[in-house]
């Protein structure tokens, strides 16, 4: 028997937003307040751990809703269906993984005092860009032009 209308397809476990970090008050630098002073070097390894532990919090989440699921579906059509959810969530969970790692490894440059300067010219990045960006390790100048110089390497 043809299956009857397909059933709807479930939210997926959102794709999340994983990728931006809103929940903060954005930072007013003082007057002449130095660039990476004690105060700005806390607030960014405020918004970073706050960052990474929503990020576990979803991992965390996805693996006991896969776990929940995973024996319910004795229709193999089902199961295919379920499988490629699970697949995308695997990837987006795959993505929220390096992102905790990259996550880490910028709340070690804070420590080491060498946080919020471009790697490729040594310029500040500024306190805005961080913001949108806390993981950036470039300026917006050197980043558009990597971005412009992968595309060509790659096409
Ligand atoms: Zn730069």
């Amino acid at each position: 028997m043809p299956r009857a209308a397909k059933k709807a397809a479930k939210p997926t476990a959102k794709a999340s937003a994983s990728t931006e970090f809103k929940n903060f008050e954005p930072y007013k630098p003082k007057r002449g307040e130095k660039y990476m002073n004690e105060k700005q070097r806390d607030h960014f390894k405020i918004i970073l751990s706050k960052w990474k532990a929503e990020l576990m919090q979803e991992v965390d989440r996805t693996v006991s809703h896969m776990k929940d699921e995973a024996a319910n579906f004795p229709d193999p059509a089902d199961r295919a269906t379920q499988e490629e959810e699970f697949s995308l969530e695997l990837r987006t969970r795959d993505r929220e993984r390096k992102l905790i790692k990259k996550i880490d490894s910028t709340m070690e440059r804070i420590e080491q005092d060498d946080y919020g300067y471009c790697d490729a010219c040594g310029v500040e990045i500024g306190i805005q860009r961080l913001e949108a960006r806390p993981t950036a390790s470039m300026c917006i100048d050197c980043k558009t032009l990597a971005e412009i110089k992968e595309k060509q390497e790659l096409g």
